[in-house]
């Protein structure tokens, strides 16, 4: 999403801080992972809205999207050439051969989780299941990057390279961010290297890093409603993304569901 925040400067999170956040986001990997066993086909994602919004305010959060800058939904429920911000309707039914992006944050004890999704609805083409899977690891690759010592422009590298190395290309127009006490901080995560130099990585930064990733053209459109990002070429578009907090012993990924059985 957009952000007015960038212009702060980036902020350490202190260990108790990164507790909090790690709770933040166990509550997203949970949204994700329930949604994900919901998916068949004939659900609307007006249904998934539901059912993520229920379980955060059950787990003592609030949806963090619900009302952002006027976003009218808990669920960034994106499908097909939707590439981000997807609102949720009655009307959107999931069908074999869909694929559907689920982005959802909290806010909780004061800090924000955010982590999203791609899954399929039956089975889908070869090469957008492809999509799915190189949409995945690219972020994998780029949270390798996330380390002290590492630029952001490393993590954006890793992300491009993979990407373009299998012929999908990356969308420019939405980047990945800091995340903290704020949805949006700095520093901007782009998903390709850019000209200019980009901050060092420092222990205690929370990175929400989020590869869109298109099959065709990296370029996309913003539709009529103001929200819903599609591909300029209406070809499918993946997304993942994960909250990883910077430690001294390397990346850890805040919203990977940790399970405790
Ligand atoms: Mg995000």
């Amino acid at each position: 999403m957009a952000s007015d925040h960038y212009d702060k400067a980036i902020t350490i999170k202190s260990p108790e801080e990164i507790e909090l956040m790690f709770q933040a986001n166990q509550i997203v990997a949970g949204v994700l992972s329930l949604l994900e066993s919901k998916i068949l086909e004939g659900i609307s994602t007006f249904e998934l809205d539901c059912l993520a919004e229920e379980y955060c305010y059950e787990h003592d959060a609030q949806p963090a999207f619900k009302g952002y800058k006027g976003f009218p939904a808990s669920l960034c429920a994106s499908v097909n050439e939707e590439v981000v911000h997807g609102i949720p309707s009655k009307k959107k039914i999931l069908r074999p051969g869909d694929i559907i992006s689920l982005d959802f944050g909290t806010r909780y004890k004061g800090f924000y989780g955010d982590a999203a999704i791609t899954v399929a609805i039956g089975p889908i083409d070869t090469r957008i299941a492809q999509l799915i899977e190189v949409t995945k690891t690219a972020l994998d690759k780029g949270i390798e990057q996330a380390k002290v010592g590492n630029r952001i422009s490393d993590v954006s590298r890793a992300i491009q390279q993979y990407t373009e190395e299998h012929g999908f290309s990356v969308v420019r127009q939405f980047v990945g961010h800091g995340i903290g006490s704020n949805l949006h901080e700095p520093p901007e995560i782009p998903n390709y290297v850019q000209r200019q130099a980009s901050p060092r990585i420092l222990e205690g930064m929370v990175l929400a890093i989020e590869p869109m990733v298109n099959f065709g053209v990296a370029k996309v459109n913003v539709m009529k409603d103001q929200w819903t990002v599609v591909t300029a070429d209406r070809k499918p578009s993946a997304h993942f993304e994960h909250s990883v907090a910077i430690t001294s012993h390397g990346p850890r990924i805040l919203s990977k569901q940790i399970s405790l059985c």
